[in-house]
């Protein structure tokens, strides 16, 4: 499965907005049989598609995506030269597959920031660096060896060598290596290296109380959607500390609660769904009278690979996919409907899923 890791300075609200997400989450009663690391929160994907199927389809249960997110506390300034368990954070870094940077963006003299004043373009750079630094270290012997490859006369090297002196300057200006566009001989090589300055990135702007119900984004956020926007990343804003007490609440509780304060949906179901896409990931459904279930696929799967998802003899003996997409599943009033007006199409091996999907596998056992 995949993992968004949760990075930012200390005092940011990483571990409140971590402990929104694990008191969310949907652990414990869902995965007896695995022990979760606790610095592992797992949530569902917030999907109002799961609803108005489920009232469709009347189903014993529904079940909803999920996504992973990891707690790597503790990275701070000189992380890669080995400072406060530095390394070690960015280990973990290396073994997520998005970045969620939490940004401090209220004020509270209460709280001490360890740089002594709230300033996201700092905050923001100053991780970046450190991931950057880390990158460095890893291309310099990399490049010191392919460049001796090309002097023995191994013309191959050459592609490699111009990649990675084009990453070395981008780091020197303190550019991110997913700042830059790549050949697709470039991409093959970048995916034997692990880049950190790579990842997708996602920034969480936490912002007080106030800020998050006044609606208006104050001047810290944006200045993140600045940064963000240059980079093409998203920037959600969230209050850590709201979230923290919503995720307490049952369902109803928390509906009544949002309206109070103005709010249609959570902060924290944003930052989900948000994750969810970071990830490249993206929904298919089955709806049948047992269940209405979410299934998690990479964007770009093809039918065969969605229906292994599922059952790994589904993809062994995949025959044909019945497809029929959300809107239509919705417009015609269910399967039936659909099929009467042609909208259930027959899809074979080749055929790439669309988000949204309603599935129905044939396969030979
Ligand atoms: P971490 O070091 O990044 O994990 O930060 P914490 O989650 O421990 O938060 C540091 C301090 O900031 C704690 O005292 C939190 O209560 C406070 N804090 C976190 N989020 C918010 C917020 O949204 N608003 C305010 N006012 N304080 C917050």
């Amino acid at each position: 499965t995949l993992h968004a890791g949760i990075v930012g300075l200390p005092n940011v609200g990483k571990s409140t907005l971590f402990n929104a997400i694990t008191q969310a989450g949907a652990e414990a009663a869902n995965y007896p049989f695995c022990t979760i690391d606790p610095n592992v929160g797992i949530v569902h994907v917030p999907d109002s598609r799961l609803g108005v199927l489920a009232d469709m389809v009347h189903p014993d249960r529904i079940v909803p995506a999920t996504v992973e997110f990891v707690d790597i506390a503790g990275l701070v300034k000189g992380a890669s030269k080995g400072e406060g368990l530095g390394n070690k954070f960015l280990s973990h870094i290396r073994e997520v597959d998005a970045i969620v940077h939490v940004v401090r963006c209220f004020d509270d003299s209460n709280v001490i920031h360890v740089e002594g004043n709230v300033d996201p373009k700092r905050d923001i750079e100053t991780i970046q660096l450190e991931l950057i630094l880390a990158d460095l270290e890893s291309i310099e012997k990399r490049l010191e060896k392919s460049e001796k490859l090309l002097k023995s006369g191994d013309k191959k090297a050459h592609v490699e060598v111009e990649l990675l002196t084009k990453l070395k300057e981008a780091f020197d200006e303190g550019k991110a290596a997913r700042s830059l566009s790549y050949t697709d001989e470039e991409k093959e090589i970048l995916k034997t290296i692990s880049l950190l300055s790579m990842k997708p990135i996602l920034y969480a702007a936490n912002v007080s109380e106030e800020d998050l119900t006044r609606g208006e984004e104050n001047s810290y956020v944006q200045k993140v959607r600045e940064i963000a926007t240059e980079e093409n990343s998203e920037v959600v804003m969230v209050c850590a500390k709201i979230e923290s007490e919503i995720a307490e609440l049952e369902d109803e509780e928390k509906q009544a609660f949002l309206e109070d304060l103005g709010l249609e949906e959570s902060g924290l179901d944003r930052l989900i769904r948000a994750a969810f896409h970071l990830l490249g990931l993206m929904t298919f459904f089955t709806a049948g009278p047992m269940e209405v279930k979410a299934w998690t696929i990479r964007r770009g799967t093809k039918a065969p690979q969605a229906a292994g998802t599922i059952h790994t003899d589904f993809e062994r003996g995949f025959i044909r996919a019945e497809v029929v997409s959300y809107s239509d599943f919705v417009a015609m009033g269910g399967l039936n409907g659909a099929r009467d007006k042609g909208l259930v199409r027959l899809e074979g091996k080749d055929y790439v899923m669309a988000d949204g999907d309603i599935v129905h596998f044939r396969f030979n056992v």
